[in-house]
């Protein structure tokens, strides 16, 4: 089943907001089997709005907008779809009462008037709710055509399509076996994109029919598997099937699925093997430790860091020697490997971590250029150290620098 998109929204077409509504509602429908075949945006304005309703219907007999059902004078879209239907709108008075008898449940007893614009209903629609909000989702037929309109806040829209849209959708057009567009995707840490389609040579063939997209971030690069429009249980086994040799084949290069946060992957292995962890921060300066502590149930295994940022809390917190200091600078193996030493000591850690290096956009040498860190980590009297030179600006460099610091933790944790 094909069906387009329209949202609508002044600040979408302004660039102010960004048009999320849209791409969820595409990976939503397409999970679902339904293929968003196209989207389109218009402002709040009402030819624009009556002109780009009419305009799908021709191309498909479903539509889906986002947007425009507030109490508010610039949402119009209720209106201006009830008149392109030639209907009036009327008072659903169950929707009000229903609606009044929650703003008293929150103690706003009367409702404001504006609210009771939300009862208007236009002659015919299917009212569908919207526990969330106050605007409820409308759908409205005519000769086999149908236009469904959403709320524009994100999560009222999402809980709505996913709770009572699609089950709608099913089963007014489902075919018997659903048809689905469904992903999976592997989350590969510190590995250029190039590089890692060097190592994956030949990989398209292998995964075909599925696809697999690299979508490189400054996380990593996440490789991304699509199943298109198949049969349910093909799509999940293919999937299952690709994804299991592509996790083979990276070994521990890939960290995680889905949306999965290297630090919380850090946090488990920590917590697995009853292991605590010390940061020692400079250029980072508690990025890292942020990263962590971010982490629900962080404290099982988190004791703490220094963010020691200049030469003399790193020689009076952590105990780097002076000397080494003076000798091979604060961006060097050496100091790297005493931070995450000198950590691990002072606060009884059984791991340390530390960062140092060059953010930029100044402090660079020949030697060691912007994007040069060093990361240590020391677990068990041996301490090793990676040297970086990441491309980006200061705030990419911390980023990526937090990230591969929490990238070495893990490497340490699984070899060891
Ligand atoms: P409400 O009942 O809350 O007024 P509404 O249907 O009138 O909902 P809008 O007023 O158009 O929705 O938008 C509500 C909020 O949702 C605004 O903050 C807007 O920026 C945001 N929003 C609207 N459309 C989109 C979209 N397509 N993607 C992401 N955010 C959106
Ligand atoms: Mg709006």
């Amino acid at each position: 089943m094909d069906l387009e998109v329209l949202t609508i929204g002044n600040e979408l077409l302004l660039g102010l907001v960004q048009d999320t509504n849209a791409s969820d509602l595409s990976t939503t429908l397409a999970e679902c089997g339904f293929r968003v075949v196209r989207r389109t945006t218009v402002g709040d304005d009402a030819d624009e709005i009556i002109r780009a309703v009419r305009e799908a219907l021709d191309r498909v007999d479903l539509l889906v907008t986002t947007g425009g059902l507030g109490p508010t004078d610039d949402d119009i879209t209720k209106s201006a779809v009830a008149n392109l239907f030639g209907v009036t709108l009327e008072l659903d008075a169950a929707y009000l009462a229903d609606l009044e008898s929650r703003f008293a449940a929150f103690g706003r007893s009367p409702m404001p008037a504006s609210n009771r614009s939300q009862a208007m209903v236009p002659m015919g629609a299917e009212v569908i709710p919207n526990p969330r909000g106050s605007a409820p989702g409308l759908w409205l037929t005519k000769d086999r055509k149908n236009v469904v309109l959403l709320p524009g806040v994100p999560d009222e829209m999402r809980g709505i399509v996913r709770e009572e849209l699609v089950p709608r959708l099913s089963e007014r057009f489902g075919s018997g076996k659903p048809v689905v567009t469904r992903s999976r995707t592997l989350r590969v840490a510190s590995f250029g994109e190039s590089a890692l389609a060097d190592y994956l040579d030949g990989i398209q063939e292998e995964v075909a029919p599925l696809t697999l997209a690299f979508l490189p971030d400054s996380n990593g690069v996440d490789l991304r598997l699509t199943a298109w429009s198949m049969e349910a249980g093909t799509a999940d086994s293919l999937l299952r099937d690709a994804a299991g040799m592509l996790a083979e084949r990276l070994g521990e290069k890939c960290y995680g699925y889905g949306d999965v946060d290297m630090a919380s992957v850090v946090v488990d292995l920590l917590r697995e093997r009853k292991i605590s962890l010390a940061v020692a921060e400079s250029c980072t300066g508690g990025l890292l430790g942020g990263r962590i502590t971010a982490v629900p149930g962080s404290s099982d295994v988190f004791l703490g860091g220094v963010v020691a940022y200049d030469d003399s809390v790193k020689e009076r917190l952590l105990g780097v020697s002076r000397s080494a200091l003076q000798i091979h600078g604060a961006v060097s193996v050496e100091v790297a490997e005493a931070m995450a030493s000198g950590v691990a000591d002072r606060l009884d850690a059984g791991m340390g971590v530390a960062v140092t290096g060059i953010a930029g956009p100044a402090g660079g040498s020949e030697s060691k250029g912007v994007g040069t860190v060093f990361i240590s980590v020391h677990h068990v009297g041996k301490t090793s150290t990676v040297e970086r030179r990441f491309l980006g600006d200061r705030a990419l460099v911390r980023h990526r620098s937090a990230q591969e610091a929490l990238n070495q933790v893990r490497l340490c944790l699984t070899r060891s």
